[in-house]
């Protein structure tokens, strides 16, 4: 086993925080982390106050397609897409920053994130297996997560035409349109212009 900088461990530790604080699951952590497992149990249980949770990954895309799902994963894809793009650190910071921006857009729309950090980097996993595309409304020419393969032309996103159950689900008149602005998604443009100016881009 090679000898790790007192520096290089700090910087390990620093990143497994961030990440058991953000939600990361232990088997995200064991292959992100260049800890030993039982340090990052050990820190786990002294942050969380709790044990990591047992359990699979979730596995299915299908779970990003549902409405008010695809509209949270497709406003952090974006983000993350646009950090990707202009950001040269690591990939797993560009995740965290990504994460954490779009907590702070839905804190400050006093909505409840819908995707989970475990759903957030599955999804980029997602993306880089070809198992994921993001297609262009031929509406609102926003960009939205659909399945990869799926024909591009004439796609029309959950915004653009919502099911008829988003409305109902939520109470009457408050239909689609006024959950997106509620989230102040319309605004957002979904483009790469609309992300906020360099927050956290170096
Ligand atoms: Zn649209």
């Amino acid at each position: 086993m090679t000898r790790k900088s007192v520096l290089g461990e700090v910087r390990e530790v620093q990143l497994a925080i961030q990440l058991i604080q953000l939600g990361a699951r232990l088997q995200f952590l064991e292959s992100e982390v260049g800890l030993s497992r039982e340090r990052l149990i050990r820190l786990y249980k002294e942050i969380k106050g709790v044990s990591p949770p047992k359990g699979l990954l979730p596995f299915s895309t299908d779970w990003y397609m549902t409405w008010l799902a695809n509209i949270h994963s497709s406003m952090f894809y974006n983000m993350y897409q646009f950090m990707k793009i202009h950001s040269d650190e690591e990939k797993v910071w560009i995740l965290i920053k990504s994460y954490k921006l779009y907590l702070q857009q839905i804190a400050a729309q006093d909505s409840e994130p819908i995707l989970d950090f475990t759903r957030a980097y599955t999804m980029v996993r997602f993306f880089d297996s070809d198992m994921l595309q993001l297609s262009t409304c031929c509406r609102c020419s926003g960009q939205f997560v659909a399945h990869a393969h799926d024909h591009k032309s004439g796609y029309v996103c959950v915004l653009c035409r919502p099911p008829s159950r988003a409305g109902k689900a939520r109470g009457a008149k408050r239909g689609a349109d006024g959950e997106a602005g509620a989230l102040g998604i319309e605004g957002m443009g979904f483009g790469v212009e609309a992300a906020p100016g360099g927050a956290g881009l170096h």
